[in-house]
């Protein structure tokens, strides 16, 4: 059986005293291991890390800027292979595992802009004979720790920034599916980036743990589950790191009743059931205001429910494949029961579901529930599977009300025909992401990605303009030089226009 190993200054290295099963979830089978890093192996990413560093650092914008073009092309030549290694550890169909690339790649091309957004900010003559200027340096060696969900966008969310602006990279992928992150990593190379400027680690709690206090790291970027990205955001903080740590979510919907109901349904069942739920944006409420607009939306998605096909990712036709493991489906099972144990009316239940020739598979069908209440478990915890709740509210105030009062702040979305509607809702929900008529309202490559209260923990969102931001430190400098005649002499006074 094939191990999988590390990238560590350009060569893929297998070291390793302990190591971890990667399975198939359409099967249930191991199909390799991977090679788990310990403190020494992560150490040497370190190591060679911060000695590219400073070469990396003084390269022109624009070269830096030429690997990302190269890495662009590299990126579409291999998407086959890519959106294959991704189904197969991941479980998700290939034309989901193909947009989560596409949306990586978009990351990329704005990454290619870095001498434009690099370019520094300057004043001339900001006193007599005085010129200030603003530049963004480097931060060093920069970390990035990335969840299972999206194995190829994530972790592209993150190095394609960090690196153009100067920084070298080490990525500790999720052990669930790290094929992909470390194929793509190793596309780098190819596209000409000197060795040990991009590393992965793969691993575990422990080789997360070394990045966060070894004080040769700068900066963490996290993207994961929230009392890991709450753990992850203190220890990086205590130990003098920028940190920003991406958490989990709770996205709602709300259907109006001037909403096309046929249109919300279309949406709905693609932000809740697609990529079986495993979406920090996948919308797993909706609040229907009004019950004429319950009762038509609950009809129209259970007949939806009724034509999905589930299956494994490598059969064409499928819309949505297993669950990441054999522990979080019987997790989420275990909450659609409690979810009736609770009251909740349970509207099609997707335990018991066999897919033929794939029975150890991980699967579940799509769960729908009606009449749910916001004191329930169903309600509050983020269930991340294919489960979507119904909440009956009686106003837009209600709906926004029930939105704002929980603990995460992701995604938003309200479907309306009315303007006046819309606006009010963007303007003042308590959400970082907010769609209108649009489901997964995931920020283009130009603006930055970034939830609200307990789904993100730090200043700054991830990509976009944030990034430059997030992966570079502002240094000011205030040159004067003095033209014969008219020196000043010395001068006790706080200096001043004056
Ligand atoms: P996870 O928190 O279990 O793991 C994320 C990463 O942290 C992995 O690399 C893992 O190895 C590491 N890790 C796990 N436990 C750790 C610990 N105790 N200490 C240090 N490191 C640890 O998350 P997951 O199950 O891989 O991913 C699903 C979660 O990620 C969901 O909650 C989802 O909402 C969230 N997510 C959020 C976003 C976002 O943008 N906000 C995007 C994708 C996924």
């Amino acid at each position: 059986m094939s191990l999988i190993g590390h990238f560590i200054g350009g060569e893929v290295i297998a070291d390793c005293s302990r190591s971890l099963d990667v399975f198939n979830p359409a099967t249930g089978e191991v199909s390799k291991q991977l090679a788990v890093a310990d403190r020494v192996t992560v150490e040497k990413a370190i190591t060679a890390a911060s000695a590219a560093f400073p070469g990396w650092r003084n390269t022109p914008a624009m070269k830096r800027a030429r690997v990302m073009f190269r890495f662009k092309e590299l990126l579409e030549a291999n998407a086959d292979k890519i959106v294959a290694m991704i189904t197969e550890e991941h479980g998700k169909v290939h034309d989901d595992a193909r947009g989560e690339l596409m949306r990586g790649i978009e990351i990329v091309e704005y990454a290619c802009g870095a001498p434009e957004f690099l370019k520094g900010e300057h004043s001339k003559n900001a006193g007599p004979g005085i010129d200030t200027w603003s530049e963004f340096q480097p931060l060093g060696v920069v970390a990035g720790i990335t969840p299972f969900n999206f194995p190829a966008m994530v972790p592209l969310w993150m190095y394609p920034m960090a690196l153009v602006c100067g920084n070298a990279f080490i990525l500790k992928p999720s052990e669930r599916d790290p094929s992909a992150p470390l194929f793509i990593g190793q596309l780098l190379k190819e596209a000409g980036l000197p060795d040990g400027v991009f590393n992965v680690v793969n691993g575990d709690k422990e080789a997360v743990d070394v990045l966060l206090t070894d004080p040769r790291i700068e900066a963490v970027s996290f993207v994961g589950s929230t009392p890991v990205a709450e753990q992850v955001y203190r220890i990086a903080s205590e130990n003098g790191k920028r940190c920003q740590a991406l958490g989990g979510a709770k996205n709602h919907a709300i259907v109006m009743p001037d909403a096309d109901v046929d249109d919300a349904a279309d949406a709905l069942m693609g932000a809740a059931y697609g990529s079986a739920g495993e979406r920090c944006m996948a919308i797993s409420v909706v609040v229907t205001v009004g019950d004429d607009t319950a009762d038509a939306l609950v009809e129209k998605l259970t007949a939806r429910i009724a034509g999905l096909k589930v299956g494994a990712g490598t059969v064409s036709g499928q819309d949505m494949g297993p669950l990441i493991t054999q522990v979080h489906q019987q997790r989420v099972a275990g909450y659609i029961g409690k979810g009736a144990d609770e009251g909740a009316e349970l509207v099609c239940d997707g335990r018991n579901l066999n897919v033929a020739g794939h029975e150890n598979g991980y699967f579940l069908g799509a769960s729908l529930f009606d009449r749910v209440k916001p004191d329930m478990v169903i309600y509050k915890d983020e269930i991340f599977g294919p489960v979507l709740c119904v909440v009956r509210a009686s106003s837009l105030d209600e709906a926004m009300a029930l939105i704002d009062e929980h603990e995460y702040g992701n995604g938003t979305c309200i479907f309306t025909r009315d303007g006046e509607t819309a606006r009010y809702f963007t303007d003042n929900i308590k959400v970082g992401m907010v769609g209108v008529n649009v489901p997964l309202p995931v920020p283009v490559a130009s603006h930055s990605f970034g939830g609200w209260k307990r789904s993100l923990f730090g200043d700054l969102s991830i990509y976009g303009p944030d990034a430059v931001r997030f992966y570079t430190r502002r240094k000011t400098i205030t040159q004067r030089w003095p033209a014969s005649g008219l020196r000043e002499g010395t001068r006790f006074a706080f200096p001043s226009s004056k």
